[in-house]
């Protein structure tokens, strides 16, 4: 780095956390409040990262649908920090599955028992599996693939009919890579939510979406004495002496230590002093993105939040009605849908432009929803993200590092670390937590 601008802007020392997404901005706060002095950079020039909120036509709403689980303690201890707590709304909205060119409710025990595809003892089958996933140990899971594990416990007609839509829903393509231990985290997530007399999960929204989460979180952060430098790609973190020094571009500015909040692959392209062995595992981390399109309808399609589809000849990997859940009244009475496509980096999606995305979604769209129920559609947006979760295939466990820093002073967080389950901001905070306790830890 020499040659490089050294700044006097902000002075040496304290602690720099990269990545203003949600693990970034925990991660952040928990340091000031530790009484750390902290410089959160972040690429864009708004925090948030996924969970960022955009316009849409006349409406202000999460670029990707977020809900809030009640079991969620650490976002809800986010959201009663920060004064929110009171703004959650919550609903119990339906769950649907487009099969055989029909759509079916899937909310209730009893409409699994309806399920048309599965006899008596596969709906029985599906009952223990689930069971098992909630209340079994995960020994020897992280190396076995979810099809094995399901089709041993469900059966192959269940696995078909009920697991590979579930898994297709958050995997795409690359469903038939994932871990059992992947498929375990996800049941028991949503085993644990289904609290109550009715045994169907409570959604959660905060009124105004992220974008009101992510207002608050950055006025919590400057009232903490947190620096934020937005729009600041750091480009290289390189220890030097007792401190380490993050670029952006050819400014250098010198802190005690770092976290990084990015996915393992790009960490380790900013940080050139790693170890030849620690460089390739975190390279070797393949990441699943996502293309997500909105649509602004001015009516409901469904009262379905999700719907599954068991169907491969569909563009997208499932349904989602946000407004089974936000009240329209929030979105200026228009309704809103996102139509995800999880994809696999060789995926052709990547290489279409908005209007050919738009085509292909709207014409699957149609065979879910003939006719779109009637509904016009107001506004519509593409958002394509390479880096969303970590492919939990057999084996991810063991090439995952753990948090303790690979050079002085750099700690690196991931989602990647998320071992159980799809990356959620639940477990994101969770780890942020964690996290600042090591360093917190290791520097006292
Ligand atoms: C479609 C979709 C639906 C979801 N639904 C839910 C849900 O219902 N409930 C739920 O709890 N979670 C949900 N999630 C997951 C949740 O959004 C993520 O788990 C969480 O936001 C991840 O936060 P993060 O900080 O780890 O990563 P990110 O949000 O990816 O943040 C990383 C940040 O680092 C920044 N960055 C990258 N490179 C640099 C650099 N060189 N210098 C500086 N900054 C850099 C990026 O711009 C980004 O802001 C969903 C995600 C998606 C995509």
């Amino acid at each position: 780095m020499s040659g490089a601008e050294r700044s006097p802007a902000v002075p040496a020392g304290g602690t720099a956390v990269v990545g203003g997404g949600m693990l970034g901005i925990g991660a952040a706060l928990l340091l000031a409040e530790a009484g750390r002095r902290v410089t959160l950079f972040e690429r864009a020039d708004c925090l948030g990262g996924l969970a960022a909120a955009w316009s849409l036509g006349p409406v202000r709403w999460d670029r990707h649908y977020h809900v809030i689980l009640e079991s969620d303690e650490e976002t809800l201890g986010l959201l009663e920090k920060l004064d929110l707590a009171g703004r959650v709304v919550w609903s119990r909205p339906g769950t649907g599955c487009f099969a055989g060119g029909r759509l079916f409710p899937v909310t209730s025990a009893a409409d699994m028992l309806r399920l048309p595809a599965l006899g008596l003892v596969d709906k029985f089958r599906l009952g223990l599996t689930v069971l098992r996933a909630a209340h079994g140990g995960r020994r020897g899971l992280d190396e076995m693939t979810a099809e094995r594990w399901l089709v041993r416990w469900s059966g192959k007609r269940a696995y078909t009919a009920f697991w590979k839509p579930l898994l297709v829903a958050k995997l795409g393509a690359s469903h038939g890579r994932a871990s059992a231990a992947f498929i375990q985290a996800t049941i028991r997530r949503l085993y644990t939510a289904r609290r109550g007399a009715s045994k169907r999960e409570r959604f959660g929204y905060v009124r105004g979406g992220y974008a009101v989460v992510l207002d608050r979180a950055e006025r919590a952060l400057r009232d903490r004495g947190c620096t934020l430098r937005l729009g600041a790609g750091v480009s290289s973190i390189v220890r030097e002496g007792s401190r380490v020094a993050v670029a952006v571009g050819d400014r250098v500015d010198l802190f005690d230590d770092v976290i990084l909040t990015l996915p393992p692959p790009i960490a380790a392209r900013l940080c050139p002093q790693l170890d030849h062995d620690t460089r390739k595992k975190l390279e070797s981390i393949e990441y699943i993105g996502v293309i997500c399109a909105s649509l602004l309808l001015d009516r409901a399609l469904s009262g379905y939040y999700v719907t599954n589809v068991l169907d491969e000849g569909l563009p997208f990997t499932a349904v989602i009605e946000m407004t089974a859940c936000v009240d329209p009244g929030d979105l200026r009475g228009r309704h809103l849908i996102y139509l995800p496509r999880y994809a696999p980096w060789d995926d052709p999606f990547w290489d279409l432009d908005d209007s050919a995305i738009r085509e292909s979604l709207l014409a699957g769209l149609e065979r879910v929803h003939p006719g779109l129920g009637g509904a016009r559609i107001e506004a519509f947006r593409v958002s394509r993200q390479r880096f969303v979760l970590p492919l939990p295939a057999p084996g991810l466990a063991r090439r995952v590092p753990g948090i303790e820093p690979a050079i002085p002073g750099i700690w690196m967080l991931s989602s990647a670390q998320i071992r159980d389950g799809t990356p959620n901001v639940n477990d994101t905070l969770r780890l942020a937590r964690q996290g600042v306790a090591a360093l917190l830890g290791a520097v006292s």
